[in-house]
């Protein structure tokens, strides 16, 4: 297959990269390198059927040639990132998801968009099912991805409705896993990065919040799976084990050894108070279920962090 994927220098995007080349596809990346490292795209180049572009694509996009599929991973996603590009963010999205659609409609290609449980917003229902529609602050500081990622899924499910165009949506809940930017600000990444330095560990708010983590790899599976079933979504894409922060943080210091102590930070507006997926519709649909345990997957992704620091 000949694939299009933008977001390929991101954490996600790097990892389905390499899974896509792997395989014998093709890839052309398209990032912009806003969030972006060219370092998780460095070891394809220079490998057979892969191309990197540096584009933003919020502007208009032609690729010669045939191509099997539009893949749209490219927007912020660490809430520290996105609020501070926040105009960004929204364009990415709203006019980017646009731009990608009609160039899959040119070239009869499926498409493939990547959405988030952040749709969910500071969730009235737990845990969170496809057919609930969320409490999201419209007005909020949260509300340039939040909302963003909903007319993204909205633009996609109009262009299947009116072309007919073959598309996916996932929603994906708290993925971690090594080529996360040990800056972005995410609160695995955070912890991780502060117990492996000796720092103090920062939690916000009095760390009774809760959310789910998958691990990397169990995400590309999935993505994998709904790429071979003609449904449009959305489907969640999570693992259902669910932690409160600070019990996050202690996990982290159990398995790096660290003895830093705990501080407490104030809790950002309209951060969602709980999140757990309900993956029964990734279960039944395509015999997925997430294999990594969060022990496990922190383990590797903190061996991985060691090895960069
Ligand atoms: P990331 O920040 O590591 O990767 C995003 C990539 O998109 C970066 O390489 C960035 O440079 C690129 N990008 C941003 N704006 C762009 C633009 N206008 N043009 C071209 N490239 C642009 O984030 P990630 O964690 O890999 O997330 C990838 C996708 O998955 C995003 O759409 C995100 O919303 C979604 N997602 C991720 C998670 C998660 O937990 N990691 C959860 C839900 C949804
Ligand atoms: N968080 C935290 N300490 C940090 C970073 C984040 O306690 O150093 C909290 C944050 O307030 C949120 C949770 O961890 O409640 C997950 O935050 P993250 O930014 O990773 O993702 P999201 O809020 O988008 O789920």
């Amino acid at each position: 297959m000949r694939i299009l994927l933008t977001g390929a220098a991101g954490f996600i995007g790097s990892h389905l990269t390499g899974k896509f080349l792997a395989r014998g596809h093709s890839v052309i990346a398209a990032d912009n390198l806003s969030t972006g490292r060219e370092v998780n795209l460095a070891g394809f180049r220079g490998q057979p059927g892969f191309t990197f572009i540096q584009h933003d694509v919020v502007e208009p996009i032609d690729i010669s040639g045939e191509l099997d599929w539009v893949m749209h991973f490219a927007s912020p996603a660490s809430p520290p990132k996105y609020l501070s590009l926040s105009l960004q963010t929204l364009r990415v999205n709203s006019e980017g998801t646009y731009q990608l659609l009609e160039l899959a409609r040119r070239k009869r290609a499926r498409f493939f968009m990547a959405s988030t449980s952040e749709i969910y917003g500071n969730p009235l229902e737990h845990p969170q099912a496809e057919s609930y529609w969320g409490n999201v602050n419209a007005v909020g500081p949260r509300s340039i991805y939040d909302e963003g990622k909903r007319y993204a899924e909205t633009i996609t499910m109009a262009y299947h409705c009116a072309y007919q165009l073959s598309v996916r949506i996932i929603r994906i809940f708290n993925t971690y896993g090594p080529r996360l930017d040990p800056k972005d600000g995410r609160v695995v990444t955070n912890l991780i990065m502060q117990a492996l330095m000796g720092r103090e560990l920062t939690i916000y708010g009095d760390g009774s919040q809760t959310r789910s983590f998958q691990y990397i790899d169990d995400l590309v599976v999935g993505i994998f799976k709904l790429m071979g079933v003609e449904y449009p979504g959305p489907v969640n894409l999570g693992n259902p084990e669910e932690f409160t922060m600070l019990e996050l943080a202690g996990l982290v210091k159990e398995l790096t050894g660290s003895d830093a102590p705990i501080v407490y930070r104030p809790l950002p507006q309209d951060d969602p108070k709980q999140r757990r997926p309900d993956i029964s519709k990734a279960q039944s649909l395509l015999g997925w279920n997430p294999t990594v345990s969060v022990r496990d997957g922190l383990s590797r992704t903190i061996e991985h962090f060691r090895r960069e620091l």
